[in-house]
């Protein structure tokens, strides 16, 4: 699932991942949990995430293929924020069986609406759980809601800054190929659903 900061990856790649009861691979929600939990790996990823920059190529590439050697990830998975960078895209490249096809969802929105969702973002501050418009509390664990660091506006810019030259070049990479398929992410939630599934049945054809 491709696209800038606040397109809607997580809820998009949430929802795919539940509807298909495959795994929801998060880059950005493993360095969250593990900076919560203190380890190394969060240590490493705390200061870069906070300035809005990428945690290095050869640590994400690391835990993404531990990850997807899990079991549960063995007959798919849906990945929000990997790749991000053409060295990661060919990472992933390596690592999947050519037998199934890798469906690459750009999500499109522009950057002036990019930066007004983000600042009415909130999310939960006990388990990070992306809030839904208007709630006063989390509704997976009651949490309040806070504003994630990295979505305050002089981050959102150096993270948009960041996608133009690391990740559109990924959009280049991945456009060629038979698989891509964009669609409108400014739109209502369900209306990019829809969209979604659409495209991935369009890419998957007869095994849908
Ligand atoms: P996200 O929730 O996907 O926006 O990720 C939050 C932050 O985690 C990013 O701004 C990066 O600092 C870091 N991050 C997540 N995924 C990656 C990745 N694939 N490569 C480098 N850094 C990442």
């Amino acid at each position: 699932m491709l696209g800038p900061p606040g397109a809607g990856k997580g809820t998009q790649a949430e929802r795919v991942a539940r509807e298909r009861g495959v795994p929801h691979v998060s880059t950005g929600n493993m360095f969250r949990e593990a900076v919560q939990a203190g380890t190394a790996l969060g240590k490493a990823a705390k200061a870069v995430m906070e300035s809005g920059g990428l945690v290095s190529d050869d640590i994400v590439i690391g835990i993404v293929r531990e990850r997807l050697a899990r079991p549960d990830a063995a007959t798919g998975f849906v990945l929000d924020g990997f790749p991000r960078t053409v060295a990661q895209a060919e990472a992933l490249d390596e690592s999947l069986d050519d037998a199934e096809p890798l469906v690459v969802v750009d999500i499109e929105v522009p950057a002036e609406a990019i930066v007004k969702r983000l600042d009415a973002r909130r999310v939960c501050g006990a388990c990070g759980a992306i809030a839904a418009p208007g709630g006063t509390v989390c509704v997976k664990c009651g949490g309040p809601l806070v504003l994630r660091k990295d979505d305050e506006a002089e981050v959102v810019r150096e993270r948009l800054r960041v996608y133009d030259r690391d990740t559109l070049p990924l959009v280049e990479f991945y456009r060629r190929r038979a698989t891509y398929r964009a669609v409108d992410g400014d739109q209502p939630p369900d209306g990019v659903a829809r969209d979604i599934a659409a495209a991935i049945a369009s890419v998957l054809g007869v095994q849908q």
